[in-house]
């Protein structure tokens, strides 16, 4: 298999073998650090952050209490879904570990991806940014910005050109319409903007992001290590596993909206999509008393897992009552379903508040 098949920025293309990127890419288990890092969140303490490039350095700054950024972002081309939830997490914990902390607005790229012009992203923008102020994100100690007004990273970009060639970009990318290879580039200056002088100069950076992105993390640490008069320290990142669509499908996809709900769709939307989904259960409910459901397999249990039950003892229940066959898929859906909507009521609750917040951050 064509090896940028399985890590593509702009794709769809269905991860299966996590052990397998490890080796090909070079990529660092996050198992042999997880016994170090302190009060780890439950994406860490079940193996969905599954590897890392160069965060053992970030890690000891989390442990001594020193200076680290973290730097996250999302690309507003739509409300907040599942997937953009887990990095939400993560920028949040690391927030909470005392990471200074960036979140950037991925407008050039989602013209350059999605062919959505700048100004018809904002209010998607502000949308975006009032569900991680509702997740726990702290604005006022965040420096969040829109790639399209952020003059530093385009100037990165423009300055960091100068050491890219063609043929660099294809290696890592494939052959892409040039409007990708600009946005990746600005990637790179947004990346490497918190080590700015204007930012209190070099220092550990994590960029927390689902594991396709790691071709913008390789590009970024080789143009950091040979742009030396910034003295930045090469950046690192934590991967985590990407969900699969709901209704079976490889991966959750706009493209499928069958495949994904957001955190502001209709919930009898919700309902159905989860009432159609894809399980780990048997073919019938005689069966599955007797041999017990498949969690591993299963898209609701994955919901639970990457983001509906936080408590690990209420998951591990959960866990034994499916594979004993004490409960069938019917009302695990019903419970999920409960959960997820209960959820989502807060959340929209707590993100009015943030809208105009939001907005006046954004301008
Ligand atoms: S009982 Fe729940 S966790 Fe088990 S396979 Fe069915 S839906 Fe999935």
């Amino acid at each position: 298999m064509d090896d940028r098949k399985i890590l593509n920025p702009w794709g769809e293309d269905l991860i299966e073998d996590y052990k397998r990127l490890i080796k090909k890419f070079g990529i660092s288990d996050f198992k042999e650090i997880k016994p170090y890092y302190p009060n780890p969140n439950h994406l860490i303490r079940r193996d969905i952050v599954f590897g890392h490039r160069g965060f053992k350095l970030v890690l000891n700054s989390i442990i001594k209490k020193q200076k680290f950024n973290v730097l996250s972002g999302i690309k507003p081309s739509g409300p907040f879904h599942l997937g953009t939830l887990t990095t939400a997490w993560e920028i949040v914990d690391f927030q909470k570990q005392g990471g200074n902390t960036f979140y950037c607005i991925a407008d050039v790229e989602a013209y350059e991806d999605n062919g959505i012009p700048i100004k018809d992203s904002f209010e998607t923008a502000v949308d975006n940014v009032a569900d991680i102020l509702a997740l726990g994100l702290d604005y006022k100690k965040a420096y969040i910005y829109r790639q399209s007004s952020e003059y530093r990273v385009k100037d990165l970009a423009i300055e960091f050109s100068r050491g890219v060639t063609l043929n660099m970009l294809k290696a890592i990318y494939g052959l892409r319409e040039f409007g990708l290879y600009i946005s990746a580039m600005i990637q790179v200056g947004d990346i490497l903007l918190p080590q700015l002088e204007d930012f209190g100069g070099p220092a550990p950076t994590v960029i927390p992001v689902g594991v396709d992105q790691d071709p913008h993390i390789r590009l970024t640490r080789d143009i950091a290590k040979k742009f030396k008069k910034y003295n930045f320290v090469p950046p690192a990142a934590t991967y985590h596993k990407l969900m699969r669509g709901l209704d079976g499908s490889d991966k959750m996809s706009k493209r499928n909206p069958m495949s994904y709900f957001t955190l502001n769709e209709d919930p009898q939307s919700i309902r159905k999509k989860i009432m159609n989904a894809f399980t780990g259960g048997r073919n019938s409910a005689a069966e599955q008393r007797e041999l017990g459901g498949q969690p591993h397999r299963c898209n609701i249990y994955d919901l639970y897992k990457f983001h509906f039950i936080l408590d690990d003892n209420e998951l591990k229940k959960i866990y034994q009552e499916c594979i004993n066959g004490d409960i069938l898929c019917g009302e695990c859906k019903k419970i999920a379903i409960d959960k997820i909507l209960n959820f989502i009521e807060k959340h929209n609750k707590k993100k009015e508040k943030f809208i105009d917040i939001a907005r006046e951050i954004l301008k």
